[in-house]
């Protein structure tokens, strides 16, 4: 997918991280682009512009087994 080619389109869809480096509980956490609990910039792991977090979560499960959603950002795909 191209990112720049088409910005009305990507206007709408969020770009997403997940954090390179587990929680306590060994969950990777994704976050939106703008949240204010980013992790620091050498710990994030770009995944792309999806339309929601379950996108996003389902692409960071390509990476890490044990993804989870950020409470404050993405809270719909926050499970623990
Ligand atoms: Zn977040």
């Amino acid at each position: 997918m191209l990112l720049y080619c088409s910005p009305k389109k990507e206007a709408n869809m969020p770009r997403y991280y997940v954090n390179k480096n587990p929680q306590t509980n060994g969950d990777h956490e994704v976050h939106k682009d703008g949240c204010s609990y980013m992790p620091q910039p050498g710990n994030l792991q770009y995944l792309g512009s999806f339309t929601d977090c379950h996108g996003a979560l389902a692409e960071a499960k390509k990476y890490y087994s044990q993804v989870d959603g950020c409470y404050y950002c993405c809270p719909s795909c926050h499970r623990s």
